[in-house]
């Protein structure tokens, strides 16, 4: 088996590894770096041509695959720096997409968007698994920050392939059950791909719970106020946007999620019965505009959730600041960040710049009611001891990331180099 690091090996983002059998392979995520073009949660992908965001380096360089028969693409979850990329290259593959529903619908309705004429199979995995030539694809469902994430079992003639995608474990989501150990223990796992994006933070994540309670206690702070209360979170994280809209409600207030991407992921979870709790959503920025003006004169009724988090121009929130919208912030309003900022330069200013006007307006800022969606070090040694693989990838990271991981393999006894294999993006490998 030849394994191929194609992106996310660098980086944060536009994860892509692929697996090589006899001249067959096995796409694993295809992703996009969502930094390298300053794409916010309400920008059109689809309007920035492939050639750009090659240029860019936002989307992988697929080039090693030349010649070779892609018998598939299997994603792990529907994140963008995950599915992104998938619209770009299903042409010039031309195989089908396996995935748990909600992933496959959201990528479905991207690849609708971006061009109706794409029509490739979308196979659903539920309970059993789907075979494309000699790989046999099975899903474990885990923990993440968006439905139905998975770790994703290839079962190959040459052994079995663990790739878990983005996962943290926690036992007290609403949305999702903690992983199955006993499946994991029934494994026999040839080689491990990880996500290594927080294995240097040391014990483990907590859980969204948490999240949950800093966001009842800090509305609880803040119930008698007749002042504006607004709210961001990152879009897709149904979960939180759950928290909030019940939290809302247990406070007094009408919930309303305004911002065409928290109403896609959002609605998308509410019709597939991922969710039941329904709620006022307003996409379109005509609607949206009538709804901040009523908002605006009676603030005490409403809490606002609102997309832009990390403070993106083209965002409700940051129009609302810029006076674009007919909401104006005053004194003692308060702004909710239930987001992390994603940590790159772009990003740091454009929040920092957006909590400034925030300010020079007399808002209250409360940040970071957030905990994060990605396994911490105790963790992933929990899900190495338990799968015992012969071999690890650490994966999704930049270089100190990887690097991090292969410090935890050893720890755990693993010999570097052989054992556990640090690549960057382009490089590849045979496993013995
Ligand atoms: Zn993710």
């Amino acid at each position: 088996m030849k394994v191929y690091s194609l992106g996310g090996y660098e980086e944060v983002g536009r994860n892509m590894t692929a697996l090589e059998i006899n001249g067959k392979v096995l796409i694993l995520d295809l992703g996009i770096r969502l930094d390298r073009v300053m794409i916010g949660e309400d920008t059109n992908i689809q309007n920035i041509p492939t050639n750009e965001l090659d240029r860019l380096g936002a989307i992988p360089n697929v080039s090693p695959l030349k010649n070779k028969k892609v018998v598939g693409i299997v994603i792990s979850h529907g994140h963008l720096d995950h599915i992104g990329a998938i619209s770009r290259f299903l042409k010039k593959f031309k195989c089908p997409v396996v995935g748990r529903p909600y992933p496959l619908n959201l990528l479905s309705s991207m690849l609708k968007e971006e061009d109706s004429q794409l029509k490739y199979p979308l196979f659903e995995i539920k309970d059993s698994s789907i075979t494309l030539d000699v790989f046999d694809i099975s899903m474990i469902p885990v923990t993440h920050s968006i439905p139905q994430s998975s770790f994703v079992i290839v079962k190959t003639p040459e052994g079995d392939v663990v790739f878990t995608g983005d996962y943290k474990l926690d036992n007290h989501q609403e949305l999702q059950k903690p992983i199955s150990f006993s499946k994991l223990k029934k494994l026999d796992t040839k080689l491990l791909i990880i996500d290594s994006t927080n294995v240097a933070k040391e014990g483990i994540t907590p859980s969204e719970k948490v999240a949950k309670m800093m966001l009842v206690d800090y509305l609880k702070m803040i119930e008698d106020s007749k002042k504006g209360i607004v709210a961001t979170t990152f879009s897709s994280h149904s979960e939180r946007v759950l928290s909030l809209i019940n939290e809302a409600e247990a406070i007094g207030r009408k919930p309303v999620l305004i911002g065409k991407s928290l109403c896609k992921y959002y609605g998308l979870a509410l019709e597939m019965g991922i969710v039941k709790k329904k709620v006022q959503m307003i996409r379109k920025r005509a609607s949206i505009d009538t709804f901040l003006k009523e908002a605006n004169e009676k603030k005490k009724e409403y809490l606002v959730i609102t997309t832009g988090s990390q403070g993106e121009k083209e965002a409700v929130l940051s129009r609302m600041v810029d006076n674009k919208t007919p909401y104006s912030f005053e004194s003692k309003d308060s702004v909710l960040f239930s987001a992390c900022i994603i940590p790159n330069p772009l990003n740091k200013a454009a929040r920092y710049a957006l909590e400034t006007k925030l300010k020079m307006r007399g808002a209250i800022i409360a940040r970071d009611i957030h905990v994060s969606g990605h396994a911490s070090r105790e963790e992933h040694r929990k899900i190495i001891r338990t799968l015992s693989p012969q071999a690890v990838l650490p994966c999704h990271g930049y270089p100190d990331m990887l690097i991090s991981m292969a410090d935890l393999c050893y720890e755990e006894g693993y010999s570097l180099n052989d054992q556990v294999i640090v690549q960057r993006n382009g490089q590849s490998f045979t496993l013995g």
